[in-house]
């Protein structure tokens, strides 16, 4: 059955309209979900029961279901939801100085078989619909509401390529960002990609005022292609002239992220080859410490190291930061309380 949550404002609208109903019950159904939060159609207590009943034959209000919740100390909670045919997802609320973040999934596995990445240990099952993101938001929000608290950013950075589930994405974004919903604003929420080049394309022309990350992780398309299989279809050239035009086209600082690996992509040359590719683009570099997965056989520099790599890009004039680590008393990596659920449920990983 389709969900309620799969519908952004203007279908709403549409939807209210195909039922020969006023447009208006669209926006009031909208308002139902998303600022009232309400998880029962029965609670739409001023639309008729006659209009209740007409929307439950067709829509349902329930895409997850917690199945595990684990909260860190530093208040970093990891939710893990079955959704209705039982796929596993994970999201996971993060506090910042500037707010709160929940980093939202986008598809059951990933298909892009990035070397140290442990999504990819399950290939892709299937895309998230826009209902399913959005009800990853809402199901955080509602946890919130108790201490009267709000999400303020929206990161699309959970398991799977969200360029690889484009439409759906979009679809998503335009629900939590509009104005009679939770109204997340578009500078706070980041699609980051592994980098599939067409899909930057389109999304430059959305010209909304999202911000992109780019998962780059190497300086050099030989490293690259070998931690990245992406990067054999779209190689840093072209990869750098896409994003390039995202940050023109609509104005916008990008994010790259660079996860320092051990012995692997964390070596002099390759600050240089990185502060080469950065130059003149308006961007920062997030290096990121690793998230060691069992099976993937890396590792994370140790916190000095990272140090004197970020201290020899800032000295090349490139903008950097060091990622916080979030949740390390809990199964907080990416993908991994999953994964470790998946083996509990008798699951054969490699
Ligand atoms: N497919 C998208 C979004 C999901 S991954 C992308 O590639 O950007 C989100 C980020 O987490 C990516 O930068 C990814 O490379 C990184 N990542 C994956 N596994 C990680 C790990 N074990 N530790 C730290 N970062 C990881």
């Amino acid at each position: 059955m389709k969900s309620l949550y799969d519908l952004n404002y203007d279908e709403m609208g549409e939807m209210a309209l195909a039922n020969g109903w006023k447009k208006f019950r669209g926006h009031q159904i909208f308002q139902w979900l998303y600022r009232k939060r309400v998880t029962s159609i029965d609670d739409m207590s001023d639309l008729s029961l006659e209009t209740r009943e007409r929307l439950k034959e067709t829509y349902s209000l329930k895409p997850l279901t917690l199945r595990d919740k684990q909260v860190s100390k530093d208040g970093t909670a990891k939710y893990l939801f079955a959704l209705e045919d039982g796929s596993l997802i994970e999201s996971v609320l993060m506090q910042f100085d500037y707010g709160k973040s929940i980093c939202v999934t986008s598809q059951v596995g990933c298909n892009m078989s990035c070397a140290f990445c442990a999504s990819g240990l399950t290939k892709k099952k299937r895309d998230l619909t826009s209902g399913e993101m959005a009800a990853q938001v809402v199901y955080v929000q509602k946890d919130l509401d108790h201490q009267e608290e709000r999400l303020s950013h929206i990161v699309v950075m959970g398991t799977g390529e969200p360029f690889d589930n484009y439409d759906e994405v979009m679809n998503f974004l335009s629900t939590v960002n509009h104005d009679c919903g939770l109204g997340i604003g578009a500078r706070h929420i980041t699609v980051s990609t592994c980098g599939v080049v067409p899909r930057i394309y389109d999304f430059a022309k959305e010209h909304k005022q999202y911000n992109l990350a780019l998962s780059l992780h190497a300086p050099n398309d030989e490293l690259r292609s070998r931690l990245m299989p992406v990067n054999h279809a779209y190689p840093l050239k072209e990869l750098m002239e896409a994003v390039s035009f995202y940050a023109e086209e609509n104005n916008r600082r990008l994010t790259f992220e660079y996860i320092l690996l051990k012995g692997v992509n964390d070596q002099p040359q390759h600050v240089k080859q990185l502060a080469k590719l950065m130059r003149g683009l308006n961007a920062y570099v997030n290096l990121i410490p690793y998230n060691a997965v069992d099976e993937k056989g890396f590792q994370s520099v140790d916190h000095a190291s990272a140090m004197v790599f970020y201290d020899a890009l800032m000295k090349q004039g490139i903008r950097c930061t060091i990622r916080k680590e979030h949740g390390g008393d809990i199964d907080a990596a990416c993908g991994q309380l999953r994964v470790k659920h998946m083996r509990k449920d008798g699951v054969k990983l490699p």
